[in-house]
């Protein structure tokens, strides 16, 4: 069987497994031996270690591979002025694909009316934390050391120290050559080690899965049905439809060829409900099964990661029509413009990791001018809508990222075609970084 089938295979028996446990564990007529063993031994036990090793063996992997795989990306570009270019388009398409999300969950949200029926309960409380200053925000992403920001895994200061060290290597000379070899020897260890990780895991989704769902149960969707299943419908509408449309006019690119080789990395993102811990395979996904070049991918997908979160921006579209509704609260079409600029922009903001951009959701509903303890009454679906709108996160990094490689003649349309394709050819990495 294929790794990507046992990946997804592990997806599914995951989800059952758990979901049975959870049944087993909350239901009175269990002897209590059993209830210990799959309780404390199963699922706080060998589930919950697998599942946190797995986690963190990919982390481990985030901020190296960022940074040699930048290096390598922006020496190979620094001195054919494409850099400029390459940046201004992503970040374009990154922020129009946001503004489309939250646009069409707005859309929908108003005319599905999720939150008409819904009965407001009086003791909601919700504390939201405070967003700091937009100036410390901006002045927040240049590093005033490298390594700390390497310590603290702060993906835009380690960009940008990357861009940079990338930059100077590729206006070095003879010692710059020699370094920008160096990291491209370093870039194809790192990407074996994600290698080597991809092919544990089954085991590691499975855990973490078993494990979330034993905790969780899916009766928590029944009670929200109007609202969990508004946002999953536009979540899928997106993933599936508007980035297939902007694929395909933008580059001709077959949709489908992409979509299929995303779903070893939508197991992933669901299954650590963070883009953050999911680069790694993103990446390595990006470059060698979809052909985009590693001076595009390798600036693109650790910057989409961190501010591209289309599939955060729905849920927080369709959370603040849905509260608005619970509230009786008619929304004005100035509050929905706010929406989309707020939305579009705390999207940025949120960290790739799980529940964040509930969190920001605060900031939205603020600047809306709607009660932030209506987040309350969503907390119970978050996590189960944080994994599917993570999956749908990483769809936006990859769709722009082969969008931009295209559109910049960075990508090899023949790795892109072959279904079987994993290995990159060799070809394209010596025409980009001179030999010493
Ligand atoms: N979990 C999301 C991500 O990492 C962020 C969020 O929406 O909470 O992409």
């Amino acid at each position: 069987m294929s790794l990507t089938n046992r990946i997804l295979l592990a997806m599914v028996a995951g989800i059952l497994t758990g979901s049975l446990f959870n049944l087993i564990l909350h239901s009175g007529g269990v002897p209590g031996m059993a209830q210990t063993l799959i309780g404390e031994y199963l699922v706080g036990g060998l589930f919950d270690v697998v599942g946190r090793i797995f986690v963190a063996s990919l982390k481990l992997l985030v901020v190296p591979l960022v940074m040699v795989s930048l290096i390598c990306g922006a020496s190979s570009l620094g001195d054919s002025a494409r850099m400029g270019p390459i940046a201004m388009k992503t970040l374009g398409f990154y922020l129009l694909t946001t503004a489309i999300a939250v646009s069409l969950a707005l859309l929908f949200a108003t005319f599905i009316a999720p939150g008409s029926n819904v009965n407001l309960s009086t003791d909601l409380n919700y504390q939201p934390s405070v967003a700091p200053p937009l100036t410390d925000v901006l002045v927040d992403i240049f590093p005033s050391n490298p390594i700390r920001a390497m310590a603290d895994g702060k993906m835009l200061q380690i960009i940008v120290f990357a861009l940079l060290l990338g930059y100077a290597i590729s206006h070095a000379g003879e010692q710059g050559r020699r370094l920008a070899s160096f990291f491209r020897d370093m870039e194809a260890v790192v990407m074996k080690m994600v290698e080597i990780l991809m092919a544990l895991a089954p085991y590691g989704v499975f855990a973490l899965l078993a494990r979330l769902f034993s905790d969780m149960g899916i009766g928590a969707i029944m009670d929200l049905a109007a609202y969990f299943f508004t946002v999953l419908a536009v979540l899928l509408l997106h993933a599936l439809g508007i980035y297939s449309l902007l694929l395909k006019s933008f580059s001709g690119l077959s949709p489908r060829i992409l979509l299929t080789k995303m779903r070893p990395v939508w197991a992933f993102a669901f299954s650590t409900a963070s883009s953050g811990a999911t680069l790694p395979i993103t990446l390595r996904t990006v470059e060698k099964r979809m052909g985009v070049h590693n001076s595009v991918a390798g600036f693109t997908i650790p910057l989409g990661a961190t501010i591209n979160m289309d599939g955060t921006a729905i849920m927080q579209g369709v959370a603040t029509v849905f509260i608005a509704q619970v509230y009786g609260i008619d929304l004005s079409m100035g509050a929905f413009i706010t929406v989309i600029l707020t939305a579009t922009l705390a999207s940025v903001g949120t960290a790739a990791v799980p529940g964040v951009g509930l969190i920001t959701l605060a900031l939205v509903l603020e600047q809306a001018g709607l009660p932030v303890e209506g987040i309350a009454l969503i907390i119970g679906v978050d996590r189960l809508l944080d994994m599917v709108r993570t999956a749908v996160n990483v769809t936006g990094d990859a769709t722009v990222s082969v969008i931009v490689a295209r559109s910049e003649k960075q990508m090899d349309e023949g790795v892109f075609l072959d279904p079987k394709a994993d290995q990159r050819p060799d070809r394209m990495e010596e025409d980009v970084v001179p030999t010493v």
